[in-house]
């Protein structure tokens, strides 16, 4: 008997070395081609993780939760559910590139809510940003305080109310959490004490350095970021370009149990009207999402339960460049993938919002439901059937009819899921 229990856990090793590496395979594909396809405004970008780590063996006492939470700001509904707008081309200029439909345009989005993930925000499940105010740190400080936010504008001081991370911290002590951001004002609104989190937010913005340096190519991708040219942001942006190698690495050497991710470079070429470097900056922005959602099957292989979450801060105005006002881009979207997720049944309640986020994630982690009027509510228990989009394997494949604007319609049964033929074909 303990021959064969020997023997089992031999093969599970052999079979999660094995999963490990195909991971890590399909992580430096992903990443090789990152380099060859992103950014089409920097020629010959610098090769920032090429040398992807080797697998740390993780005790299985050391095995624990991982949250991945990636915003990609000011990136529209429209553009995730309908693809490149020819209306937006025509006003300003063509986007140069032959990806135009949604599942061509963000193949590693789709891929992960058809592979028992879920894709809210088209019409039949809209979700908003609750603030009246849409610009950006009012959306990121709903995100992290999972409340309608008390943030106005984009020059709020630094958070006074406990977030999801402040409770993390303290109900988890042993954890560790991490924000790695193009835009230096998020931490802010973050947590209320940051202290214990590692944050390299902007250009130079950095604490506990440690973990940055510990690791070469790590220590040497964040230098290449604190020297660079800020464009398309201005003053301590950093391009995404660095943000993500540094998040990616990061997120293999180090092992965080919580890392967040502001990637920004949408926003930016949103703001300068450039509708063509929007959509390369969301292309590059779907292979961080590949890469990221490799790595966490690999660690899920390995017995972590891990979760993935990519959403926006906020939407845009109809005229794209600039923010506008409510409801229009008070619109947002939000992808959900991994622990969690494919097991819950859902209740019916079709009201969502990114303050619904941060609770999302305190049920999985088992932390206290915050009772503050202003708090939302876990995703997984209030999107309805009706109101999740659910990609099916041949939704996929298939374009989606043309009478279908959005998505709606083309609303499928991922294959195994819990609502079986309930869900509208
Ligand atoms: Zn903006």
């Amino acid at each position: 008997m303990i021959n064969v229990s020997i023997k089992v856990a031999q093969a599970r090793a052999r079979r999660a070395l094995v999963s490990d590496s195909r991971g890590l395979l399909t992580v430096a594909a992903l990443t090789a081609l990152l380099l060859l396809s992103c950014w089409p405004r920097i020629e010959n970008p610098p090769n920032h993780y090429s040398k992807i780590p080797q697998p740390i063996r993780l005790r299985p006492s050391a095995l624990s939760d991982l949250v991945v939470l990636m915003v990609l700001d000011g990136v529209r509904w429209q553009d995730v559910f309908q693809g490149v707008d020819p209306l937006l081309e025509r006003r300003f200029g063509p986007v140069h590139q032959s990806a135009r439909q949604p599942h061509e345009l963000l193949p590693n989005l789709y891929r992960l809510a058809s592979n028992g993930g879920m894709l809210i925000g088209n019409d039949a499940a809209p979700m908003f940003a609750s603030s009246p105010s849409t610009v950006s740190l009012p959306g990121y400080s709903e995100i992290f305080s999972g409340r309608t936010p008390t943030c106005e504008n984009n020059d709020c001081p630094n958070t006074r109310e406990p977030t999801l991370l402040d409770e993390w911290i303290e109900k988890r002590s042993a954890d560790r959490l991490a924000i790695i951001s193009s835009w230096s004002r998020i931490p802010r609104v973050a947590a209320k004490d940051t202290s214990r989190i590692t944050v390299s937010a902007g250009r130079t913005d950095l604490s506990r350095p440690e973990s940055i340096y510990q690791d070469a190519e790590l220590r040497s991708q964040y230098y290449r970021g604190t020297s660079s040219d800020p464009w398309p942001g201005a003053d301590n942006y950093r391009p995404d370009r660095f943000t993500s190698a540094i998040a990616l690495r990061y997120l293999m050497v180090q092992r965080p149990n919580f890392l967040f991710v502001g990637l920004g470079d949408t926003d930016e070429f949103a703001h300068r009207g450039d509708y063509d470097g929007y959509i390369g900056a969301l292309r590059s922005a779907d292979v961080a999402i590949g890469v990221v959602g490799d790595w966490l099957e690999t660690q899920r292989a390995q017995g972590r339960r891990a979760m993935f979450i990519v959403t926006a801060d906020h939407g845009r105005s109809a005229g794209f460049q600039h923010h506008g006002g409510t409801p229009e881009a008070s619109r947002v979207w939000a992808l959900l993938s991994g622990f969690g997720v494919m097991e819950h049944r859902i209740s019916n309640i079709p009201s969502n919002r990114l303050a619904d986020l941060a609770p999302t994630i305190r049920a999985q982690l088992n932390l206290p439901k915050d009772d503050d009027s202003r708090a939302g509510e876990s995703l997984l228990q209030n999107v309805s059937p009706a109101t999740i989009y659910y990609v099916s394997r041949r939704a996929n494949r298939e374009k989606p009819p043309s009478r279908a604007l959005g998505l709606s319609s083309v609303v499928g049964v991922r294959a195994s899921s819990p609502f079986g033929k309930s869900c509208p074909e």
